[in-house]
């Protein structure tokens, strides 16, 4: 059955009001609070009950039939909301306002949140990385981003250029999981992020407009980030009814503030997972991530994805690296100390959406604890930010919270004895009560002579006393037992003065547990306060957290400090891929990377498998760690500031599907020649080699070319095409460089050394016998590609004797005489005589 297909007026009053509410929530399963349960109907219970695997039933809702229904119980709500969202469903949740006892008609009940997949803050949320959703508004010749992460309140805008390509590469390297779109970017476009990206989009115009969020955005003042924020804003406060007092400050991020690079260079670097398997195991992130704490994991991401440009910061970062591996033991408190410290940006977070629990505020109150020994050893080390230590806050927690609380809210046992006058003389009656019982039924077993009466609770009857069958003939008139239930081999009674207690003691459980629940939300609101200050906090910690890392895999991998120079110089000595020498078996063949201001680029050759790309991806990587403050996989270092990074490495990833590898290829070359500055690095690996050979090699030198005279900046090109090392007679700032191989008997041994000048072959067929290809078909190949080196070489020969064509043909000597003679003054003779020479002169 079908809603659509339902005639609302014979629906019961709380159907009715299901039907009415789903009208408002069409694209969102409605999960609908009854009881202890969540209940869906109609088209959303088909729905579930498929997607989960639930059984569907029904409900009599006044029609013929029952309508479809389908439940999940409300203390594991979270599992089934967390799986829904992963298939990219949103769910609304519908509580009951109020208690169903003290209901006059049907209970009221209203949509608290929506929750998406940009919106979610369960548990199961990876720590290790923030969970973004963003708003992108077409202002026609600019885009703007805007993004935040809610369980930490970090907000985030940026301008983009009107190029839909560099919209979608920047959305997707972000991660961002859900989107918010106004009406006028194009179908295409959000169609790609559907369907290739299944990020869940929303479109709409509309923008927050009211001013409890101003301060996010006062110190700003270019209007279009506004409006992008409030179009954020709307989205998460109007429609997913979500609280965001933790949104920290609009931070606006600049373009010229990073260093540059497009997702395929991130990717193609393998900077926060690999190529192949798209996991964080092998990537820079994997390498480098030895923090201590959660929001230093997340920090280093942030860093790894946006190296800095500025020479002083960078600077500043190697020192505290260096402090902290001269204060080793200073450093080693340090992490212990990190290691205490909870995840403080998303328990900020939750104490601000009001889910965080007493389980929170312990551990917040936890890692409060440790910060006065953070704070004295970041003032030991010089760090250039302080923190404060929030002892309010921690006293307050200690007092309070009790040590050991449940995860509910309502079940008692969150607040400590000591904080509260009433609440301690509530629980001294509930005590008192539990002791009268236990005596109660020592004194009962007395009375009665019966050994085995029993003083037992259920919550149906309360407290009762419990006699076997056997002894039930003992019990007498007098002793005021009254009969309240009987079970097969027992009577259960009651009698005045157990009911009596019983009163004071459930009255006094109920007062407990609300006089508990209420002052834990006071606790929580008091905390809410010193929110900004745990976000100041956070920022810190994460930054020293990341720091401490940087010095923990200098320490581990024998990394030096660069020097960063204004002159335009790479000099890398023994420098080495930092993921690949901790990878492979065999022994890392380290590599120097020289460049003087005069050179831009090393072409360089060698066979496949010798190590080229490896190479060019050696100083990618060491430029991004540079970049990013941390120590570099090399005996000594001196680098530039980089402003962008452009990289054609290894198999093309198409974000815009359809499009050949050889497009791709060129696209990206075409975006790397139109941007690259003076300061940008290059790397481009056997670009070309999608098309033909002629092709692919005139397309590789002319863009080597317009490199060379129009950009001059530093490059790395590796070639198939030896005809391309001829180059650097008229390319005076390119280099050649091969990546040496051995070859004995057949075999080629591979050295990873890089060395000057070129090689002239490619031992593709050596290669290819390690592969282990089939003896004939080697052969055969060998005898193959004899056949064209032959004809390479007559080919050859044609070339260069139809070559001088291009030149004025000289005149030759039979020509000359020819010219010479007057036919009409000749006799037949002499013109025989003529012709009988010069056949001769043509002869010779
Ligand atoms: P190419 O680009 O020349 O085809 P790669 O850079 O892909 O070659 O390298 C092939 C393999 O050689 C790599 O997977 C790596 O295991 C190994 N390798 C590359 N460079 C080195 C090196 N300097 N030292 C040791 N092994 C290396």
């Amino acid at each position: 059955m079908k809603l659509s297909e339902v005639d609302r007026n014979k629906l019961a009053p709380m159907m009715k009001h299901y039907v009415e509410l789903k009208d408002k929530y069409q694209d969102v399963i409605l999960f609908y609070r009854l009881g202890d349960f969540y209940e869906m109907f109609f088209d959303d219970a088909i729905l579930v009950s498929h997607e989960l695997e639930l059984t569907l039933t029904g409900r009599q809702a006044g029609l013929e039939e029952r309508v479809p229904m389908c439940g999940v119980p409300h203390k594991a709500v979270d599992i089934y909301v967390d799986k829904l969202i992963k298939k990219g469903y949103k769910v609304a949740i519908c509580e009951q306002m109020e208690d169903p006892k003290d209901a006059k008609g049907i209970v009221e009940r209203s949509v608290t949140e929506v929750i998406s997949s940009g919106t979610i803050i369960s548990d199961t949320l990876n720590e290790k990385e923030n969970n973004y959703i963003g708003s992108i508004y077409n202002f026609e010749y600019c885009y703007v981003l805007s993004y935040s992460d809610i369980t930490t309140g970090e907000i985030y805008s940026k301008i983009l250029d009107n190029d839909y390509n560099k919209l979608i590469s920047e959305v997707v390297s972000l991660g961002i999981k859900e989107l918010i779109i106004n009406s006028k970017i194009d179908n295409t476009i959000t169609n790609i992020f559907k369907t290739q990206y299944k990020i869940p989009i929303t479109i709409t115009d509309n923008i927050y407009e009211e001013n409890d969020y101003e301060y996010v955005v006062d110190n700003i003042n270019d209007e279009r980030y506004k409006i992008s924020v409030n179009h954020l804003l709307y989205y998460l406060i109007i429609n997913q009814k979500r609280n965001m007092t933790h949104l920290q400050k609009l931070k606006v991020i600049k373009n010229d503030d990073y260093l540059k690079m497009d997702i395929h260079t991130k990717r193609n670097l393998e900077l926060t997972e690999s190529l192949r398997l798209k996991e964080r195991t092998y990537s820079l992130l994997w390498l480098l991530d030895n923090t201590k704490t959660a929001m230093g994991s997340r920090k280093l991401k942030t860093w790894i994805e946006n190296p800095l440009v500025d020479k002083t910061i960078i600077n500043n970062r190697y020192d505290i690296v260096s402090k902290l591996l001269e204060e080793f033991l200073l450093c080693e408190d340090l992490r212990k100390a990190l290691y205490e410290v909870y995840d403080l940006e998303r328990l900020s977070g939750r104490v601000a959406l009001g889910n965080a629990n007493a389980r929170d505020l312990l551990q917040l109150k936890n890692s409060l604890k440790h910060l006065p020994e953070i704070k004295y050893i970041l003032n030991s080390i010089n760090f250039y930010y302080d923190i404060e230590v929030l002892e309010d806050l921690y006293n307050l927690l200690e007092n309070s919270i009790y040590e050991n609380p449940p995860i509910g809210l309502k079940e008692g046992y969150l607040i400590k004895e000591g904080y509260s006058e009433e609440l301690d003389e509530l629980k001294e009656l509930r005590s008192g009560g539990k002791n009268f019982i236990s005596n109660f039924e020592i004194e009962e077993r007395e009375r009665t002579g019966i050994k085995n009466l029993k003083v037992g609770f259920n919550k149906v009857f309360g407290y009762y006393i419990e006699v076997s069958k056997g002894s039930v003939n003992q019990i007498t008139e007098d002793m005021g037992y009254i009969r309240k239930q009987t079970l097969a081999n027992c009577e259960r009674y009651i009698n005045p003065l157990l009911k009596e207690k019983e009163d004071l003691i459930l009255t006094s459980e109920e007062k407990i547990i609300n006089l508990e629940y209420s002052l834990f939300i006071s606790i929580r609101d008091k905390v809410k306060e010193y929110i900004p200050k745990l976000q100041e906090i956070s920022k810190v910690i994460s930054e020293i957290d990341v720091l401490q890392s940087f010095a923990l895999v200098a320490e581990k991998y024998n990394y030096v400090r660069p020097t960063i120079n204004d002159n335009d110089e790479i000099r890398l000595i023994d420098s080495r891929h930092p993921v690949v020498e901790k990878v492979i078996k065999d022994e890392y063949v380290s590599n120097d990377i020289i460049m003087d201001k005069n050179t831009s680029i090393l072409l360089i050759t060698g066979p496949n498998m010798a190590g080229k790309s490896t190479y060019m991806r050696q100083l990618g990587i060491t430029v991004i760690m540079a970049q990013i403050g941390c120590f570099i996989p090399a005996k000594e270092g001196n680098l530039p500031v980089f402003d962008k990074i452009f990289t054609r490495i290894g198999a093309s990833d198409d974000l815009v599907s359809g499009e050949s590898t050889f497009m791709v290829e060129m696209k990206e070359a075409s975006n790397a020649i139109a941007n690259a500055s003076k300061n940008s690095l290059i790397l481009f690996d056997e670009l070309g080699r999608g098309t033909a050979t002629f092709d692919g090699m005139s397309l590789a030198e002319a863009i080597l070319e317009y490199i060379h005279n129009n950009i001059g900046c530093k490059t790395l090109f590796s070639t198939h095409y030896h005809e391309l090392t001829d180059l650097d007679r008229t390319l005076k700032h390119l280099k050649n460089k091969h990546v040496a191989a051995s070859e004995e008997d057949g075999k080629i041994t591979f050295l990873h050394k890089v060395k000057d000048g070129s090689v002239d072959k490619s031992y593709g067929i050596n290669v290819a016998t390690l592969a282990g290809l089939p003896k004939e078909v080697i052969t055969r190949a060998e005898d193959i590609l004899k056949v064209y080196e032959n004809k390479e070489k007559k080919r050859d020969v044609i070339v260069q004797t139809t070559l001088p064509l291009d030149f004025e043909p000289k005149e030759s000597v039979v020509e000359k005489e020819l010219k010479n003679i007057n036919v009409l003054e000749l006799t037949p003779m002499d013109a025989i005589n003529i012709l009988y020479k010069l056949k001769d002169k043509v002869g010779k």
